[in-house]
């Protein structure tokens, strides 16, 4: 046993729309941006998964095909940006991170990056998305897990559009 949420997966479960061999995906509540979801590798045994060995990496390219394609279909952005960062949850898992237009532009606008540089945009992204939840919940005097509360019900609408795209429930049990 440890204290991993990915190998616990409990507190995430009612915001997993994909579980199919190794890996499973989720959204994330409060999102950094719409439709952000992170693909985990399931737990093997007891062990937590924290290296990119390749057998924790087994199924990644089918996974990621995958659950980007159901992203890219229900939430239409204009491109998925995926990275594996590991820091503060060492378990092995992927964010995936829509790329909005409007999003984008408006940072490319004021940053001065014409092109490229997404890694910065991702690091902007998170920023801002902290800087503008920790405002609100403190407006609200709620906690983190209070204002996850809050959220979830919200994220529950997409997820069960990309339970049903995914087929999500239906193989096994
Ligand atoms: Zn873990």
């Amino acid at each position: 046993m440890n204290d991993c949420v990915f190998c616990e997966r409990t507190p995430v479960e009612s915001r997993v729309f994909y579980d199919q061999d190794s890996w499973y995906a989720f959204l994330t509540a409060p999102p950094y941006t719409k439709g952000q979801a992170i693909l985990a590798r399931k737990k093997s045994g007891t062990r937590c998964p924290t290296t990119l060995s390749l057998q924790n990496l087994k199924g990644v390219d089918v996974a990621i095909a995958r659950v980007t394609q159901i992203l890219l279909t229900h939430f239409r952005p204009k491109d998925i940006l995926v990275a594996s960062l590991r820091g503060r949850d060492p378990h092995v898992h992927f964010h995936l991170m829509p790329l909005w237009e409007e999003e984008e532009r408006e940072w490319r606008n004021h940053s001065l990056r014409q092109k490229g540089y997404l890694m910065e945009y991702l690091g902007h992204v998170e920023h801002t998305a902290e800087t503008r939840l920790e405002i609100e919940r403190a407006k609200l005097g709620w906690s983190e897990d209070e204002y996850r509360n809050h959220v979830i019900p919200q994220v529950e609408v997409d997820v069960h559009a990309l339970r049903a795209m995914s087929c999500y429930g239906s193989e096994s049990s």
